[in-house]
């Protein structure tokens, strides 16, 4: 019997990442996930994922420290075996006009957002270089690409992740590594649970596609970005977004 292949998830107990780590159990990975809080979502994920006959291992580690995901990391190598493939999902939001930001918002954001996809991607990197293999998929959003109002915490930290994803893809392509970045539009999860009808009638008419995408489609364009199907694309950032930016 040949090993399935490894996939390690930040944010994986719920929305984008829960879609992700369910897809890519489908797709034949074993899969570790972690998570900040949410035990119960968390063991819901793990089910979900055990149902395709992955191995799963979920973790309570937050991505803002840099040693609990090197600790993830290690846990995941101890108990899965080597990581092929990385999604980092993990993100918040803490909306607010620039005149009024705090600046725990601002850090907050940065921290789980931007350093986060750091922590996850640094131990990482390093061990599938010396194995001259890996691809990783990163979480970006329209807001990175192209800036939203109320947000420029979020923005800063989402065009970050652009930046830092694409020089990894410049500096580990000769190892035979490859990192993207997808960028979503409007998803149903918890994330935009909040936003008003209002601003959702709003939103719903500068989107061609009229309406907001599922977790799901985001894990298909993940779950290709990961696969061999993508062999020769790297340093992109994919939208997703039903047509929200053209
Ligand atoms: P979500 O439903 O709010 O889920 C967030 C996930 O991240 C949860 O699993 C949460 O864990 C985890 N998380 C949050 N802070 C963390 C931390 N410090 N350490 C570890 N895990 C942490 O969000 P989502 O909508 O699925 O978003 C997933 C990613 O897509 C984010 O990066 C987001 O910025 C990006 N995105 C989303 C949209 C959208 O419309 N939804 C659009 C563009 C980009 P707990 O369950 O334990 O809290």
């Amino acid at each position: 019997m040949t090993a399935r292949p490894v996939a390690l998830v930040s944010g994986g107990s719920r929305g984008i990442g829960r879609a992700v780590v369910t897809r890519l159990a489908r797709d034949g990975y074993d899969v570790a996930f972690c998570y900040a809080a949410r035990a119960e979502a968390a063991k819901e994920t793990e089910e979900r994922a055990a149902e395709h006959g992955a191995r799963v291992l979920a973790r309570r580690a937050d991505v803002g420290d840099a040693d609990e995901c090197r600790a993830f990391v290690t846990a995941t190598e101890d108990e899965l075996g080597p990581v092929d493939a990385v999604v980092t999902a993990a993100g918040i939001t803490r909306d607010k006009p620039l005149a009024t930001m705090e600046d725990a918002q601002w850090h907050d954001v940065l921290t789980t957002n931007l350093d986060g996809t750091y922590h996850i991607c640094r131990p990482v990197i390093e061990r599938m270089a010396r194995r001259r293999a890996g691809s990783l998929v990163t979480l970006s959003s329209v807001a990175g690409v192209h800036g939203s109002v109320g947000q420029t915490n979020y923005s800063a930290a989402k065009a970050g992740i652009i930046g830092f994803t694409r020089a990894m893809a410049k500096e580990y392509g000769g190892f035979g590594i490859r990192a993207n970045t997808v960028a979503p539009g409007f998803i149903e999860t918890d994330m935009t649970a909040g936003i008003s009808d209002r601003a959702r009638k709003k939103h719903l008419g500068r989107i061609p596609l009229a309406r907001f995408g599922t977790a799901d489609e985001v894990a298909d364009l993940v779950s290709f970005l990961l696969s061999a199907r993508a062999s020769y694309l790297t340093g992109q950032v994919l939208g997703v977004d039903g047509g929200l930016v053209i």
